[in-house]
């Protein structure tokens, strides 16, 4: 099977809106799943797109975990979008920091997430319950971009070394078929207000590591699971036997596992 590698196919993307004519920014629909992968995510793509941060995570156990995340990426953009007082417009001008980011707050309606994940409670993490748990958020975010009419969807979770990139654009790209389904084809083979999945590996280029940095640069909150009650378990039991890190290297993300003697 051939690997995609889909920061090159973004960076392909990006050259094309550079070189573009278009007056306006494309708009892009952007689920996050918090503001510590956001930090990268966000700084690097509000040069190119007009972005529309969706915050849509019912996997999050409790509600005072999520309320916190919550916040927590809200303020992140205060920050950003404070960043752009004073500083050029024009996206061709030398020192253009971005278009301002907006945010929308989706449901917490985690009995949604429950319906297909407690009967995968012991699958660990990366398996079957997550790939649901991805295409859960997603396809509310396609939904949502559909309706709001945006140019382009995506995710901030190709960033995580700990989630699966190819699944995500797997699961991106058919929700993108799916739309496009339902529309009237054009001649040149693009469809009408079909929202476009946004491929991303956001890990690359050291964006898990600029992420760390940014993180610690805002003085973010960076929580130590993924957010299910499953993955909290998960955390408890390793933490109690092991440290873990995560170290970067050439843009490939290496897990390695440091095991209490
Ligand atoms: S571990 Fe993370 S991605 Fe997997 S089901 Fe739980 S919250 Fe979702």
């Amino acid at each position: 099977m051939q690997i995609v590698n889909y920061q090159k196919e973004l960076d392909k993307l990006i050259k094309k809106i550079e070189q573009g004519t278009d007056e306006k920014a494309p708009t892009l629909f952007l689920h996050s799943c918090c503001a510590p992968c956001s930090s990268y995510v966000l700084k690097y793509l509000r040069k190119y797109f007009a972005i529309t941060v969706f915050y849509y995570n019912p996997n999050i156990s409790e509600r005072a975990e999520y309320e916190k995340r919550v916040e927590e990426q809200k303020r992140l953009i205060q920050i950003y979008n404070a960043q752009l007082a004073d500083k050029p417009v024009n996206p061709k001008a030398e020192g253009f920091p971005g278009y301002p980011i907006a945010i929308v707050e989706g449901d917490y309606d985690c009995e949604n997430f429950y319906k297909f994940a407690a009967p995968l409670a012991n699958c660990p993490e990366g398996g079957e319950r997550c790939f649901l748990c991805y295409e859960l958020r997603l396809r509310k975010t396609a939904q949502l971009a559909e309706e709001g009419s945006f140019d382009y969807f995506g995710t901030t979770l190709t960033i995580s070394p700990l989630k699966n990139a190819a699944k995500l654009n797997e699961i991106g790209l058919k929700l993108e078929q799916e739309m496009s389904g339902t529309k009237e084809s054009r001649q040149d083979g693009m469809t009408l207000g079909t929202p476009k999945w946004l491929v991303s590996d956001f890990k690359k280029k050291e964006g898990y590591k600029q992420s760390i940095e940014l993180s610690h640069e805002y003085n973010l909150y960076r929580q130590d699971f993924c957010g299910c009650v499953y993955s909290k378990a998960e955390r408890d039991r390793i933490s109690k036997r092991s440290i873990s890190r995560i170290r970067e290297d050439n843009g490939e993300n290496i897990i390695v596992i440091k095991r209490k003697p």
